[in-house]
């Protein structure tokens, strides 16, 4: 490994995008070859949501058809990269708070991994591994946990944050180019501002305090995984932007990487 690598930020949006062509998915396998080739990826998903942090620990993860209502060929995906069971071991042992437990049966791949991984990796072939999102723990205790998880980048381990910082359903409209709402446009363009400045202690502290952040994030789910990746960078990562837009009116594609530092 002659660097260390980037962190990711993926709004994954609707699982759709998992079997469309478009600008997103192109995007998508755009920014993987512009990455090292990494020896394994950590995918923290908006869809994994439990008590406590776990890790996949499976040799071969199942694809997980976490969602009702799309059309057959979204069911039939299977995303048959393999897991690293040593890996999850090395993450247990390395983090010791919190404590991050192995997971041998429950979980695998959510669309919020395989929609995204097999645009950026289409051949399945690099170990991958998920990391739940503790519903207990605060915003603050995430980033800190994506802190932990910083030095997994030395070692070859691609880090991806897949949720959205715009995702509210209910107000969701079902055509595509809907125009946005201003509250989830203000709120994108807060949030990147937010970014370029490296005002983390304000999207920690500030962001669900605001009325626009609200409506954005109505639940944690989507919003979390954002502070895995922005815990993992640090002052030597640049920022770029790769993919923004929001779709169905409600629902931010922000996309970004921190440490693409070429
Ligand atoms: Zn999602």
């Amino acid at each position: 490994m002659k660097d260390r690598l980037p962190v990711i930020f993926v709004g994954h949006g609707n699982p759709m995008h998992a079997i469309l062509e478009s600008n997103f998915s192109r995007g998508l396998t755009a920014l993987a070859s512009r990455i090292e080739r990494p020896k394994a990826i950590l995918c923290i998903s908006a869809h994994w949501m439990t008590e406590g942090t776990w890790v996949t620990h499976m040799p071969k993860p199942k694809t997980i058809h976490d969602f009702y209502g799309f059309p057959k060929p979204l069911f039939d995906v299977q995303y048959p990269a393999p897991g690293s069971p040593t890996i999850a071991e090395q993450i247990s042992q390395l983090i010791k708070y919190p404590r991050i437990q192995l997971d041998d049966d429950t979980w695998g791949f959510d669309h919020g991994t395989w929609a995204i991984l097999r645009h950026m990796y289409p051949d399945a072939d690099i170990p991958v591994l998920q990391m739940s999102l503790d519903m207990n723990a605060t915003s603050d205790q995430h980033f800190k946990l994506g802190q932990e998880l910083r030095r997994l980048r030395e070692e070859g381990v691609l880090i991806v944050g897949s949720g959205n910082v715009v995702h509210n359903l209910r107000q969701f409209k079902p055509e595509v180019n809907a125009t946005p709402y201003p509250w989830a446009l203000e709120f994108d363009e807060w949030l990147k501002q937010q970014l370029v400045s490296r005002n983390y202690d304000s999207i920690i502290n500030d962001s669900m305090t605001m009325r626009s952040g609200q409506l954005s994030s109505p639940t944690p789910d989507h919003w979390y995984p954002l502070f895995y990746v922005l815990g993992a960078s640090d002052d030597r990562d640049s920022l770029k932007f790769e993919y923004e837009g929001i779709e169905h009116a409600s629902i931010s594609m922000r996309t970004f990487s921190l440490g693409m530092n070429a």
